[in-house]
């Protein structure tokens, strides 16, 4: 039961999908949460994306 409640406040943002070993894990709703390991390695990956996009765009507009 204990176990549960931890499981709980560990997961506010929805039941866990699919959990990698390494810690990171996917929840039913489409969020990720990444382990302190690949945490920084999505950010630059998301990072790289953005440029890609040219994101900048809409920072600009909303600058404005
Ligand atoms: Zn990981």
């Amino acid at each position: 039961m204990e176990k549960k409640d931890a499981y709980r406040k560990l997961t506010v943002e929805g039941e866990k999908k699919t959990q990698w070993i390494c810690g990171c894990f996917e929840t039913v709703d489409g969020f990720f949460k990444f382990c302190k390991e690949h945490n920084d390695a999505m950010r630059k990956t998301i990072e790289a994306q953005i440029d890609e996009l040219d994101m900048t765009m809409v920072v600009d507009e909303n600058k404005t």
